[in-house]
């Protein structure tokens, strides 16, 4: 793909190198982090960390402000492997009303998962189809396992993709590159 070199970010006067989605890099990160471009102003004895977190000093360790927020209201130390999620994804809004304390790493990205079907379908039971890239009803999806061992596929994607699959091995074992045969034959329904 051509890089258009008159792309600027959209901020008035800042003249970074154009990112994405209209924005430099910073202001990108900004927006996506914490919902507008404003510069981020933190308090005496804190900052922000790369991933847009802002984060307290205490006693010489930094903790993220949402997981003593979290720890205040649970009115202890969150155990190891919890992770906090802001539910409007907006990292610098640390309101106790908009943290969810997940058990784990796993909890979390279904979470997520879970509101990228919402937002795509207007149905959080929706599921990808990793083969197709597509939401579907979950009806119509298969769910083996984790996502590297196929995650949830419509039956006839992953049938078409362990058949490519297959040929493709077969082909590299011959030494040999697909046919058009070979080709029409992967995308047989
Ligand atoms: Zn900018
Ligand atoms: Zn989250
Ligand atoms: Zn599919």
């Amino acid at each position: 793909m051509a890089i258009d070199l008159n792309l600027k970010c959209q901020v008035e006067g800042c003249a970074k190198i154009y990112y994405c989605k209209g924005y430099c890099r910073m202001h990108y990160e900004r927006v996506r982090y914490h919902g507008n471009t404003d510069r981020l102003k933190a308090e005496r004895g804190t900052g922000y960390s790369q991933y847009g977190y802002n984060v307290v000093m205490i006693n010489g360790i930094s903790k993220p402000r949402h997981v003593l927020v979290a720890e205040k209201a649970l009115g202890k130390e969150l155990p190891k492997g919890v992770v906090v999620h802001h539910i409007d994804e907006n990292r610098s809004n640390n309101d106790p009303r908009n943290l969810v304390v997940c058990p784990d790493r796993g909890y979390h990205q279904i979470l997520h998962k879970r509101m990228r079907a919402y937002e795509a379908y207007g149905n959080a039971n929706y599921l990808k189809c990793y083969c197709c890239g597509k939401y579907d009803a979950p009806e119509n999806i298969v769910v083996s396992g984790t996502s590297k061992s196929g995650g949830s596929n419509h039956p006839e994607c992953k049938k078409r993709r362990d058949r490519e699959y297959h040929l493709r091995k077969k082909l590299e074992r011959d030494g040999r590159a697909p046919t058009i045969r070979h080709i029409l034959e992967m995308n047989k329904e």
